[in-house]
């Protein structure tokens, strides 16, 4: 027999769906240069009745606020209104991104639109961004000078990138980009990367954690330093300065991948301070963990500038709004059971905007957005959060152009410390670690390829 939604009891196919298994079987994933809209309309959800009546606006269709629309429509059933809020016509992944500097991948094959989310769930998407947010009068105001009211809020705009060592926005843009947020930075990396000289130097600088995907830096230094090697000569350099004591994540295989596999070609200097960047000049100053001055040159320099909820710098509007009252005023602290901020009822943030314990990471916005759901669901419905929520995370890292790592841990709630802490094997025991790869493959290449699939499947389909 077939197997189709149609077939299959609903309480069945809601579970699998939540657990993400049925992303193989959603309509074809929302590639915004092909046929993705009229696709995805060829399978619409029957959504169910569940009696909830309300409305909730997402702002941010990025990991986290294109999840939490499609999950609250589809669990909240038909009678719950969901307007997600995203200026722009398409999302552009950054998981993966670091694959089109060095040619595996178009940028194309990143960008995610949001035909099926109305398509197939009736979330209504709405082109415009935020610009501020009454939280008394339950409604915010929109670039297009529009207003939309609401009972519960969720925002997932992600973070705004800091002028930092020197560097202004427009320099990220035009001379010396950070390219942390895939787009037009990505390509402009990717072509000055192309471009250098043989045996050049590409300088990579890391900021203090909590920054958004900790492996990421790594992964980036590794597949530059892969690149350089089989493109530009063996005696290239890529340089990382590390504004952390050491390596993040991954430990162990980025240490291999440091030491052995990118040997001779990438330097890592972890513990530096007071990096000062001319990015005309392309030179790079800074304090080493021996507190000795130091400076070099470079043709490429990347500075992955430190960054923070959108809208948390003083003026912006989740400062205006009372929500950046995490560390330095720099995220929102929310309550893990539902994502509610601390300091604004009614308004849950998600993503890497919120400071929850968990890694800022694209696996990790997707869970987030789906325990958010489920308790603003409840709440709407006069009940309570679901008191014990678990969530996992994935994350896999290309090292060379054919091969890659992974690193994955589960996460569930801690009630002595209100938080969210690794669990030990099928749970129990909290604060284990992360589990690695055990070694750098192709084989971990293929899968990091389904897994991306599958993921942006289950956010966007
Ligand atoms: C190079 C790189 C590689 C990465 N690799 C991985 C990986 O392998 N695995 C992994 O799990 N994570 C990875 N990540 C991290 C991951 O991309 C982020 O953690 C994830 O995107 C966070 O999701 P988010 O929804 O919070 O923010 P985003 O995905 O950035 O989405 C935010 C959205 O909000 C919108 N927005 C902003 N302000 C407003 C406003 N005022 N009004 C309306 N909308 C607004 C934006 O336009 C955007 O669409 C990587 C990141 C980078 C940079």
């Amino acid at each position: 027999m077939e197997f189709t939604k149609h077939n299959m009891d609903r309480r069945r196919w809601l579970l699998l769906a939540g657990s993400g298994l049925v992303a193989g079987l959603m309509p074809r994933i929302g590639w915004t240069d092909g046929d993705a809209e009229s696709s995805a309309s060829n399978v619409v959800f029957k959504l169910a009745e569940t009696g909830l009546v309300g409305k909730v606006v997402v702002v941010g269709g990025g990991m986290a606020g294109a999840t939490a629309a499609k999950y609250l429509r589809l669990w909240g059933g038909s009678g719950l209104s969901v307007t997600l809020v995203e200026p722009a016509a398409a999302y552009t992944s950054n998981i993966m991104s670091n694959l089109v500097l060095n040619g595996g991948r178009n940028i194309n094959t990143l960008s995610f639109n949001y035909g099926a989310l109305s398509a197939n769930y009736g979330v209504a998407v709405k082109h415009a961004a935020l610009t501020s947010i009454d939280t008394a009068g339950r409604q915010i105001l929109l670039s297009d000078g529009s207003t939309l009211p609401y009972d519960r809020l969720v925002l997932a705009p992600g973070v705004e990138f800091e002028d930092a060592y020197g560097l202004t926005q427009s320099d990220y843009e035009s001379k010396t980009p950070h390219a942390w947020r895939a787009g037009a930075q990505t390509l402009l990396l990717r072509d000055q990367l192309a471009a250098m000289p043989a045996n050049g130097t590409f300088v990579l600088t890391i900021p203090k954690a909590p920054y958004r995907c900790p492996p990421g830096p790594y992964e980036r230094a590794c597949l530059v330093a892969d690149y350089l090697k089989t493109f530009k000569g063996a005696g290239s350099r890529v340089i990382v300065l590390d504004e952390n004591a050491g390596i993040q994540a991954g430990v162990e295989s980025f240490t291999r991948a440091l030491n052995v596999i990118h040997a001779g070609v990438l330097s890592y200097h972890p513990g530096v301070s007071g990096i000062a960047i001319d990015a005309t000049s392309k030179t790079v100053s800074y304090v080493d963990k021996s507190g000795a001055p130091q400076a070099l040159s470079a043709n490429v320099i990347n500075p992955i500038a430190p960054h923070r909820a959108a809208g948390s710098a003083a003026g912006g509007w989740l400062a205006a709004a009372g929500l950046a009252n995490g560390s330095g005023g720099r995220w929102a602290l929310v309550n893990v059971l539902s994502y509610e901020s601390t300091a604004r009822p009614g308004v849950h943030v998600i993503g890497d905007a919120s400071q929850c314990g968990m890694p800022k990471a694209g696996h990790v916005a997707n869970q987030e957005a789906k325990i958010c759901a489920d308790a603003v669901i409840r709440l709407l419905a006069g009940g309570q959060p679901d008191p014990q929520p678990v969530a996992n995370s994935a994350c896999y890292s290309p090292i060379t152009a054919s091969s890659a790592s992974w690193l994955t841990a589960v996460y569930q709630y801690d009630p002595a410390s209100s938080s969210m802490k690794i669990a030990a094997n099928g749970g129990g025991i909290v604060n284990a670690s992360a589990t690695e790869a055990a070694e750098i493959s192709t084989r971990n290449f293929e899968q990091m390829n389904v897994w991306f699939s599958t993921l942006m499947s289950d956010s966007f389909t």
